[in-house]
């Protein structure tokens, strides 16, 4: 693995800014990677014996997955969300796994470790990258029983839903006595379907557009 600089660097450009989460979410990324044996955790063999849960999408979560190279789109990062700062290293091949916490305390002693310091978003920044893990971190070893519907690999299981006939993949489908139904069919969504567009009027009458002859309607 990288030193950490050279990581906080690449980190920071890829994120977009150089931010005290910056330093939080490489340290915790290093720092699990190590707990779980794994110190080259991008590259094959090692880039498929790791699957991190992050429990924030907060600037750190962005190092956590640039460090550790996770990809939602392979499945190697799960998305947990709680709002709390921390993230789970689980390794594929020994079962081991840690969740990693960012301790509260850390926070209040930032003016400890970097008194010379200006600004709070400094501080806090220089104070990170000084603090020992120990009072940057809690450290748990805990156990992630993992689906095997939700490890990586080829779609294990397609369903259609039986009221609106959409393709659910990967046992993420909701069975009820009707029969198998997506979770906006069985649930509820985070959106109402205002009416089906056709992509060509959509391009043509373009987002505003749509939106106020709907609303001039409603
Ligand atoms: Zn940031
Ligand atoms: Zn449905």
């Amino acid at each position: 693995m990288e030193d950490f600089e050279s990581l906080l660097a690449s980190s920071a450009q890829a994120h977009g800014h150089l931010c005290p989460g910056q330093v939080i979410g490489v340290r915790m990324a290093m720092l699990g990677c190590a707990l779980v044996g794994l110190d080259n955790p991008r590259s094959l063999p090692q880039l498929k014996k790791l699957i991190v849960y992050v429990e924030m999408d907060r600037c750190a979560a962005d190092a956590v997955a640039h460090v550790t190279g996770v990809k939602l789109g392979r499945r190697s990062l799960k998305f947990m969300d709680y709002g709390i700062m921390a993230a789970t290293f689980v390794n594929l091949e020994t079962g081991r796994a840690f969740r990693v916490l960012s301790t509260e305390e850390s926070r209040d002693l930032a003016a400890l470790y970097a008194p010379e310091v200006v600004g709070k978003s400094a501080q806090q920044l220089e104070a990170y990258r000084r603090m020992p893990d120990e009072v940057l971190f809690r450290v748990q070893e805990v156990r992630v029983a993992i689906d095997p519907l939700d490890l990586p690999g080829p779609t294990r299981r397609k369903t259609a839903c039986i009221r609106c006939g959409q393709i659910v993949r990967d046992g993420k489908e909701v069975h009820t006595p009707e029969g198998p139904l997506c979770v906006p069919c069985a649930r509820g969504a985070y959106f109402t379907c205002v009416r089906e567009v056709s992509v060509n009027e959509a391009l043509k009458t373009g987002p505003s557009k749509i939106l106020s002859s709907t609303a001039h309607r409603a």
